[in-house]
């Protein structure tokens, strides 16, 4: 029976973007290696590589077919995976560079968004037994087609987390380019502190309202089979944010962190008959072109009129449009508009269970810095307010200063 330990480790794109960053993320894998452990890396698209992919199809068409997108988007990992395996074997380790399909990630047919179904990590497990560095080339999957699929984007962080499951792994490391799970974008607040722990729940929180720092996917799978993820820098080797399971030790804070999100758009239909059964009519009409729709808000006018406003994902917007204005035409109702210029930004803790007072303060504060809200939306731990985009940078900072510092 071997003792090693077993670490998968992923790289971002920012921390693989250049040949310099390649050959330094090898020279650290084999470092690790050395230290006795059986390694497996995930590896993302070098830099901004899946963007520009995704460009070069949109210079296409607009509706591009998803089976070739996803082969098209897979394709940037596969490079970086390709590049890091021959950085390694160029330091005289052996390595085996490996797709998503060839490590046996097999997804369903969801392509662009694909979920895992199961990984048969044995070609991996054989390439340990050859004491070799397996580099694993994320964000894919084969479906029962044979054809790739993608995991979303960020979809990375979800094969490293899949495969440290697979793998029985002691834990999964997450080297980004910033050195672990803040308080709030450090990018934006420069108050922003760093985390030491954070709980599966509240990450996954914070990842879902717009922290990008993680994948929202993969915190649900770690969270299911409790495996402790470790964010830290791919520059440094600084101690990051373990990402765990809440202990008893844990304190719960009311509020832990500030994210925002501008992926959203707002569509409002004007004037609708205030009868039974309209809300129905129109939500199934959105659900029914694949639109995903979150915040709503109905304002009901004395002349039985009202106005109903909903938020969807940008991408959703076109579609969501079309559906609601052929239903506006059927119920008679006034016009349809849409406003992309919205974020949402949201305030995060396990504690607001039971602090009271959050939203007030959340409001209030918002308020004093003359941001206005249009929407509201809360959780049992977050409260979201929807904004002018402009505003908001503004409303991170002052909400953070309000509640963290
Ligand atoms: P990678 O290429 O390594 O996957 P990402 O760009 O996906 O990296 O995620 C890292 C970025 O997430 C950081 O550069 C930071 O700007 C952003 N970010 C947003 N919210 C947070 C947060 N709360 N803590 C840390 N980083 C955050
Ligand atoms: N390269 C993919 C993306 O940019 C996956 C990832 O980086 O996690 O979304
Ligand atoms: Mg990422």
């Amino acid at each position: 029976m071997s003792t090693k330990q077993i670490i998968v480790k992923k790289f971002g794109g920012s921390s693989v973007a250049n040949i310099d960053r390649v050959k330094a993320v090898a020279k650290r894998i084999v470092d690790s290696k050395k230290r006795n452990n059986n390694i497996a890396v995930v590896v993302s698209a070098m830099g901004d590589t899946t963007d520009e992919l995704e460009e070069l199809a949109f210079n296409i068409s607009k509706t591009p077919p998803d089976r070739e997108m996803d082969m098209l988007m897979a394709s940037g990992e596969q490079i970086s995976a390709s590049l890091l395996a021959m950085a390694v074997k160029a330091l005289g380790h052996d390595s085996i560079a490996l797709t998503g399909p060839q490590v046996g990630i097999k997804t369903d047919g969801s392509h662009t968004k694909a979920k895992i179904e199961r990984i048969s990590a044995k070609r991996i497990r054989d390439a340990f037994n050859a004491n070799k560095i397996v580099i694993v080339a994320g964000y894919q999957g084969l479906n029962d087609n044979q054809d790739i699929t993608t995991l979303g984007r960020g979809g990375s962080d979800l094969t490293a987390v899949a495969l440290a499951v697979a793998l029985k792994a002691n834990v999964c490391e997450i080297y980004t380019d910033v050195e672990g799970i803040y308080t709030t974008d450090p990018r934006k607040v420069k108050t922003a502190k760093k985390l030491k722990k954070i709980t599966f729940e509240e990450m996954l929180e914070m990842a879902s309202l717009g922290a990008q720092v993680m994948q929202a996917r993969s915190i649900e799978v770690a969270k299911k089979f409790n495996m402790p993820i470790h964010v830290r820098s791919s520059y440094s080797k600084a101690e990051g944010t373990m990402i765990m399971r809440r202990n008893t030790k844990m304190e719960e804070i009311a509020v832990q962190g500030v994210t925002s999100n501008k992926s959203e758009a707002k569509i409002t239909i004007n004037a609708v008959p205030d009868k039974a059964g309209i809300a129905a009519q129109l939500f199934n009409a959105v659900s029914k072109v694949g639109a995903n729709v979150d915040i709503i808000v109905q304002n009901v006018s004395h002349k039985k009129l009202s106005d109903i406003s909903f938020t969807v994902p940008k991408t959703d917007l076109t579609k969501a449009l079309k559906a609601t204005q052929t239903v506006a035409k059927k119920l008679k109702a006034g016009e349809v508009t849409s406003d992309k210029n919205i974020a949402r930004v949201s305030v995060v803790g396990s504690g607001m269970r039971s602090h009271q007072g959050i939203a007030a303060r959340m409001f209030e504060t918002l308020a004093k810095n003359k941001i206005n809200i249009d929407m509201i939306s809360t959780s049992e731990i977050s409260i979201s307010c929807i904004i002018n985009q402009k505003q908001t940078e503004k409303a991170m900072q002052v909400l953070h200063r309000a509640f963290i510092g």
